[in-house]
């Protein structure tokens, strides 16, 4: 017999879907990837989440599971590595483990990029980040340097200006490829400034971050600048590779929606970050989770008729 409800992912998107789905009797049953719990549990204090004015992000994604699990969630632990959405029911399958639905919620997320370099992962939620509405707070009089030329980091440099003393844009080439109004936005702020040409080659501190070393891409010296937070916004990229050819997605990568939360294959859902590169928030990953749940639920009411 196939599952009602498949959903892959377990963040804030497949969770939020699936205790919604518990409670509607729909026996959902959630792959929850290959980091469960999603990007929240690679971040430290969380204070934005309703309801928890502090928690870290692992154990808020603990109670969601739990909060899944209480209503009847199964979940199996391990990464949906195949699917085939050619024709109902639904084919996902887990390494050889073959599982199948009538519906399928798609909430695999997205993972920043990052530099690559060893320090920038040991000091992550201990001064790098990668998210400046998540963390910007925990920045208050501080000293800080945004890596990028994007909107992304032009949007995250101007953002963090309302709390830090001072914001350093460092960027490797000698022109921003945000949108002219961001670049004039940021670039008309006291608080910012810019090292062109420039590239992070390290990340210092023991405990925290105190600073980064700079690379001239022209000249190859290197100068250390001092900073207590290094964020990294040189772009997202959502978990969509085994969509490929199944789902439609855009130029980057992103599950293309209609309607809110159809996929190109009806009866295929998706929700949070694999369809979102503009808002990203674990709050607005789990109203996607819960629109795409409903819009799931009526599908399947349709398939009774
Ligand atoms: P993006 O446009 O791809 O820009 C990434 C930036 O990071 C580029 O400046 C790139 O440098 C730099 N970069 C990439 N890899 C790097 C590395 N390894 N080391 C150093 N620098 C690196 O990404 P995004 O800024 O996240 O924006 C993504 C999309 O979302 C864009 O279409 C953007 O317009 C949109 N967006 C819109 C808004 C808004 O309208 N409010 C806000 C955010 C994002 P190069 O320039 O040298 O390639």
């Amino acid at each position: 017999m196939p599952h009602k409800l498949l959903i892959i992912g377990s963040g804030p998107a497949g969770l939020s879907a699936a205790i919604y789905g518990a409670r509607a009797n729909l026996e959902p049953v959630v792959i929850s990837g290959l980091i469960p719990g999603g990007q929240l549990t690679q971040t430290s204090d969380v204070e934005n989440y309703p309801g928890f004015p502090s928690i870290q992000g692992p154990e808020l994604m603990q109670k969601m599971r739990q909060h899944a699990e209480h209503f009847g969630t199964t979940f199996i632990d391990g990464n949906a590595t195949k699917v085939d959405f050619s024709s109902r029911p639904f084919k996902v399958w887990v390494g050889d483990e073959l599982h199948e639905a009538d519906t399928v919620i798609a909430a695999t997320g997205a993972s920043a990029m990052w530099l690559g370099l060893p320090n920038e992962q040991r000091l992550q939620g201990k001064g790098v980040s990668a998210c400046a509405t998540c963390d910007g707070f925990f920045f208050k009089n501080k000293s800080v340097v945004v890596v990028g030329g994007g909107d992304t980091a032009l949007e995250e440099a101007t953002y963090l200006t309302k709390f830090c003393s001072q914001v350093t844009m460092v960027h490797r080439r000698d022109a921003f490829r945000g949108s002219k109004i961001m670049q004039d936005r940021a670039l008309k702020n006291p608080k910012i400034s810019v090292r062109w040409n420039s590239k992070v080659v390290d990340v210092l501190g023991q405990e925290n971050v105190t600073g980064v070393r700079l690379k001239d891409t022209q000249t190859g010296k290197e100068r250390e600048l001092a900073s207590q937070g290094l964020f990294v916004a040189i772009g997202h990229k959502p978990a969509t590779d085994i969509f490929k050819g199944q789902l439609e997605l855009d130029a980057r990568g992103y599950v293309v929606i209609h309607d809110v939360t159809r996929t190109s294959v009806e009866g295929v859902f998706a929700a949070g970050d694999v369809q979102d590169p503009r808002y990203r928030q674990a709050v607005t990953s789990a109203g996607t989770g819960v629109m795409a749940l409903l819009d799931a639920e009526k599908f399947l009411e349709g398939l009774e008729k």
